[in-house]
């Protein structure tokens, strides 16, 4: 397979959807499925039309963070072709590469059996009209990447990082594998998450945990945006684990946080 296959011109895979937004991260464990998620019910409460693609094969966590881990999309004929139905929730059209393995399995997938499950589940499902297709990518960089490169015109790419360095050093690896000139994929800007905690009964305080600011210098390096700084919330991870993503309450704090990110990628 050549790495230096072209993109697909805009609109050639999926006519009907707007702009392709894929959430990367250097690192796993650094809030990349968090973000995804907040992100594309934050997009879906402004009121854009919302589909979200787990195309995290190592470690799909949508089924959960969205609590439709029994789902199982079916297939319809439309318009001749047998297209997947995706899942919808909370307002968002859902598919997760979680649906089609056993989530107690470790996900050893041979070479190109990812990348044609992904295709698949791209172009033989029927998103339909979308403002925004957010892509959950697994973290770092791989030939999955490519094939999402490949197969989308990705509008832009949002990198996650929490502030600590090695993080940060693998953030720069991501936001130079989409900037490189066979892929060229448009940095739409970072995101710190985890940036800093307060205690409950400091409301006052902040704890740099993993280190101060550390995006916002990559962002600054790197000429790129910084989209957003998320605290470490408690509720965020609770919330994830409940498959109520924290976006759908906008009375709270980090709610709030979720829907300020939206609007800076809108
Ligand atoms: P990744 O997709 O990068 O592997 P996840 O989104 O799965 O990371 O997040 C890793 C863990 O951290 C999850 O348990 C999630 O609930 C939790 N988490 C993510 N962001 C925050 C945050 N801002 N505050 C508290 N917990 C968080």
């Amino acid at each position: 397979e050549s790495r230096q296959a072209a993109r697909p011109e805009p609109g050639k895979m999926l006519p009907l959807v707007k702009n392709v937004i894929a959430v990367s991260s250097g690192k796993g464990g650094v809030g990349k499925s968090t973000v995804a998620a907040n992100l594309a019910v934050a997009l879906a409460k402004l009121g854009y039309k919302v589909g979200l693609l787990d195309a995290d094969i190592f470690g799909p966590s949508m089924p959960k963070m969205f609590q439709v881990e029994d789902a199982r999309p079916y297939a319809e004929q439309i318009d001749g072709r047998d297209l997947i139905i995706p899942i919808e929730k909370y307002g968002i059209k859902l598919l997760s590469i979680g649906f089609f393995v056993d989530p107690d399995q470790a996900t050893l997938w041979r070479g190109g059996m990812a990348s044609n499950a992904l295709k698949q589940l791209i172009g033989d499902a029927n998103w339909g009209e979308l403002d925004y297709f957010i892509l959950d990518t697994p973290p770092g960089t791989s030939d999955i990447h490519l094939t999402l490169v490949q197969t989308l015109a990705i509008t832009g790419a949002v990198i996650v990082s929490t502030p600590q360095q090695v993080a940060l050093a693998d953030a720069r690896k991501g936001i130079n594998m989409y900037t490189n000139d066979k892929v060229n994929v448009p940095i739409l800007g970072l995101i710190e998450n985890m940036s800093w905690f307060t205690p409950a009964e400091l409301p006052e305080n902040k704890y740099y945990l993993f280190g101060r600011e550390g995006a916002k210098q990559l962002a600054e390096d790197m000429n790129v945006p910084l989209l957003g700084q998320i605290p470490i919330v408690q509720s965020i991870c609770e919330n994830g684990d409940k498959g109520t993503p924290a976006a759908l309450d906008e009375t709270t704090i980090t709610g709030r946080a979720f829907l300020e990110l939206a609007e800076n990628v809108v």
